[in-house]
């Protein structure tokens, strides 16, 4: 089986308008977006770009949506792939899966490579030994340390890697010239989820009951993608009552089922 690289959906570009909050996030990623559109402005002093990020954040906080936005920005094709789809039981085919994976993204060039949940191969070596896969994992982690030194860092491919867990990874994927630069993605305080909330009320029929700050605060821990459940639930309990616009009662009752689902996939993993 081959690793395959689908620039999915590319028709829905996805545009720095569309990630609300992480300013900070934004502003880093920001140099990305003129490495890919203007390297030379980068490379005539002899300068090197750089040929990866690690985003690291919670989960659901905007770190797929970003990497997307990128090359949105960039107007550059976006490829993405998990990190378990390297960990194979099958001798060989992670690391075949990662070559594969670099000699597309050059063909591709200029582009980003999104490569989400980093940590399923990129965990430091040598622990956890007695799990049976863990030597074709670090086979599989040591072919992306070598093609990661062995692309040009003026190749035009950019790699955006992502995880929740950057104190587990292997020391020599943060080493400069690979992921050696890390951004933050954060959950959204009060006023970033007040952003949050506009944009996915943008596609959403309210009326005037409905108001931004008043869901901001009532949803403290919520990620962005716990926010864009909330509208799409209440714009679903809405329907479902057949009224012809969402109202803030449903987006109580929608909060109210999200809370509910948080605590239930808490309880599981405690
Ligand atoms: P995971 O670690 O679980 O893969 P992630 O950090 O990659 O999560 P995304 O997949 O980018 O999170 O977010 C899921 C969805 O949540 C997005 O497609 C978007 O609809 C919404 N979302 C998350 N963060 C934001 C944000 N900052 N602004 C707007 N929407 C957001």
């Amino acid at each position: 089986s081959k690793a395959q690289l689908f620039d999915k959906d590319s028709s829905k570009k996805v545009t720095f308008r569309d990630v609300a909050g992480l300013s900070e996030a934004k502003e880093e990623v920001q140099e990305i977006v003129e490495f890919l559109k203007n390297p030379n402005n980068y490379t005539n002093l002899g300068g090197k770009i750089p040929k990866g990020a690690l985003l690291v954040g919670p989960p659901g906080t905007g770190k797929t949506l970003l990497a997307k936005a990128v090359a949105g920005e960039a107007n550059v094709p976006f490829f993405s792939i998990s990190g378990s789809d390297f960990v194979e039981m099958f001798v060989g085919v992670g690391a075949s899966r990662v070559r594969d994976l670099f000699r597309q993204a050059k063909e591709k060039a200029p582009c980003i490579v999104f490569i989400d949940e980093i940590d399923a191969v990129g965990r430091a070596r040598g622990k956890n030994a007695n799990f049976g896969s863990n030597d074709e994992r670090e086979n599989t982690l040591n072919q992306l340390l070598t093609e990661m030194d062995g692309f040009g860092s003026n190749s035009g491919v950019i790699i955006l890697a992502a995880t929740n867990r950057a104190d587990i990874l292997d020391k020599a994927l943060l080493r400069a010239g690979r992921f050696d630069r890390q951004i933050y993605v954060e959950l959204p305080d009060l006023n970033d989820r007040r952003e949050i909330f506009k944009v996915h009320l943008r596609p959403i029929k309210i009326d005037e009951s409905v108001d931004v700050d008043f869901l901001a605060r009532q949803t403290p821990g919520f990620s962005g993608a716990d926010i864009a459940n909330v509208c799409n639930e209440a714009a679903l309990i809405a329907a479902r009552k057949k009224k012809k616009f969402v109202q803030r009662d449903d987006f109580i009752n929608a909060v109210d089922r999200i809370i509910g689902g948080l605590e239930k996939k808490n309880k599981i993993i405690t």
